[in-house]
């Protein structure tokens, strides 16, 4: 198999230890339909044996110093803490002395001192799933007997900072929180939150007899969800969120996507891919092997191969993970690649681009209204701290700029 060089970029792919299995059924949980995938398997658990394989393999294929693990579920706190043990030992082992991260992400339910004391002494990343305070996280959040869970994510997170675990938030923005930006953004300075990751919620639903089920992208009769952010609500929560953001806590407080959209100001890459040029930076690995194009794609045509078959450079460095990657941009519909905003947008996540755009060509993204008010209200904002960065001063300084113009810039 041809494959592109290995030497361009660090390879990347997340580990699913318990497959789709949660102790959480979240109303717009994808992973949840993913489990259908594998109906033959009733126990779609991650073997040791396919744990070493993986471990020494995606050491091996690393052309860096530094190797990133990230642990995905479902729920991965429900593999015991010897599992994890049992991973740390064979990254010793096969990493002979390289800088091995691990980042695990987790609804937060299943934490406790004997598990913070794991992560603290590893040093371990804790990525908490979390949409805000009580009544905007529980409506959506619960177990499949209804039982909410925020109290008990809560007592997670106080865990992770009593045993000093570094940890960030993960939020989806959904209908009901969309509509509370000022307390959603305060709960989560208020709680001692860093670092946070808004992600809007996007799906759609195929209503069928024997019930409904999330759309894939090329279902043409799909509606979309009830809890799903409109592009009107997207829109607004990100300018009132930044508004916060840009005149009180820059460089103090760090939200993924502003971070991003100042990188694609620079023209250096954002650490999100949704607001990448191209796809296919992180592939993923189910429990039995199989390893796909991107976690938001674990649908038979994305799937890229076995790692008992082949080796994840044929696999992630490969033709059809290229193809992959590009064609986030080469399927761009005529209204985004003609968008002032594209450098900074690149036409978001393809999963969600199942609207059609202004010309009638299909591919536009749902939530396009909202990133357009968006880019527009921060692009003067953006192009300062850009300046200050160009000169070699911090962006924060912004800030001061703002105390003395409180009516913003425009
Ligand atoms: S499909 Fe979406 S989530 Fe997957 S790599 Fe592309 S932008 Fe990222
Ligand atoms: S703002 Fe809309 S038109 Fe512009 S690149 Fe993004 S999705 Fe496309």
């Amino acid at each position: 198999m041809k494959t592109i060089s290995p030497f361009a970029r660090p390879l990347y792919v997340f580990l699913k230890p318990v497959g789709a299995h949660c102790n959480l059924a979240c109303d717009y949980c994808y992973y949840l339909e993913k489990s259908r995938l594998y109906p033959q398997t009733q126990r779609q658990m991650l073997s040791e044996e396919l744990l070493e394989q993986f471990i020494r393999t995606y050491i091996q294929s690393q052309t860096m110093e530094q190797v990133l693990f990230t642990w995905h579920g479902g729920e991965p706190l429900l593999r015991p803490l010897s599992f994890y043990r049992q991973a740390v030992r064979l990254q010793q082992k096969y990493g002979r002395g390289r800088q091995i991260d691990n980042v695990i992400q987790t609804n937060g339910t299943l934490l406790t001192d004997e598990w913070c004391e794991f992560l603290h002494e590893n040093q371990w990343l804790v990525g908490v799933s979390i949409d805000g305070p009580q009544h905007l996280h529980d409506p959506y959040r619960h177990t499949s007997t209804g039982r909410p869970s925020w109290e008990q994510v809560m007592k997670g997170i106080r865990l992770l900072q009593k045993h000093r675990v570094e940890w960030n938030a993960m939020a989806v923005v959904h209908r009901q929180n969309a509509e509370k930006p000022q307390e959603f953004y305060h709960f989560f300075k208020e709680i001692g939150c860093q670092y946070l990751q808004v992600t809007p919620l996007v799906e759609r639903v195929v209503r069928q007899p024997e019930g409904s089920r999330l759309a894939h992208l090329k279902d043409e009769d799909a509606t979309v969800a009830d809890f799903t952010v409109t592009p009107e609500q997207w829109g607004r929560f990100l300018c009132e969120i930044f508004d916060e953001w840009v005149r009180h806590d820059v460089g103090q407080f760090y939200l993924t996507l502003f971070d991003c959209t100042l990188a694609n100001w620079m023209g250096v890459p954002p650490g999100l891919c949704a607001y990448s040029k191209e796809c296919g930076h992180a592939g993923v690995m189910e429990f039995n092997g199989d390893v796909y194009s991107c976690d938001h794609f674990v649908f038979p045509p994305y799937r890229l191969g076995n790692i008992r078959q082949q080796t994840l450079v044929e696999m992630l460095y490969g033709e059809r993970q290229q193809a992959f990657s590009r064609l986030k941009h080469t399927s761009l519909p005529r209204q985004c690649r003609e968008c002032e905003w594209e450098f900074a947008c690149h036409g978001e996540c393809p999963r969600n681009r199942f609207m059609r755009d202004a010309y009638g060509q299909p591919g536009l993204h749902y939530l396009c209204e909202g990133y357009r008010r968006y880019y527009a209200h921060v692009a003067p904002y953006m192009d300062y701290m850009k300046n200050e960065l160009l000169n070699d001063r911090a962006p924060a300084r912004i800030m001061d700029y703002l105390k003395k113009h409180p009516d913003g810039l425009c």
